[in-house]
């Protein structure tokens, strides 16, 4: 039997959505204290899909320029460790395909 579905990597998908940036506000804020002492720093960093957090410098930095939008650093984070919410109007992703 054959099929004839093609699959696409990951990163090939993620490279067909495109995003508009805003530079003048981030739309993710990190309270870097609670993130540490609540464990959220770790979790964010595994779970993005997009690779947005990362530790610079002893800090977690979010690279908000990638986002998804899809919510589930918010799902793993403590009460008050992450200020997340959508893009101002005509910011963020937008997805091409799926
Ligand atoms: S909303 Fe999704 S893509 Fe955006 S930072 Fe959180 S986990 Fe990453």
């Amino acid at each position: 039997m054959t099929s004839d579905v093609t699959t696409t990597s990951v990163p090939e998908r993620l490279a067909k959505n495109r995003f508009v940036l805003d530079e003048e506000e981030s739309h993710i804020e990190i309270d870097q204290e609670v993130c540490r002492a609540t464990g959220t720093a770790a979790r964010i960093i595994a779970v993005c899909p997009a690779g947005v957090y990362s530790e610079q410098d002893g800090q977690v930095v979010a690279d908000y320029a990638a986002c998804l939008e899809c919510g589930t650093c918010l799902a793993v984070a403590a009460p008050g460790a992450l200020r997340w919410r959508y893009p101002r109007g005509g910011f963020g992703v937008s997805f091409r395909e799926g």
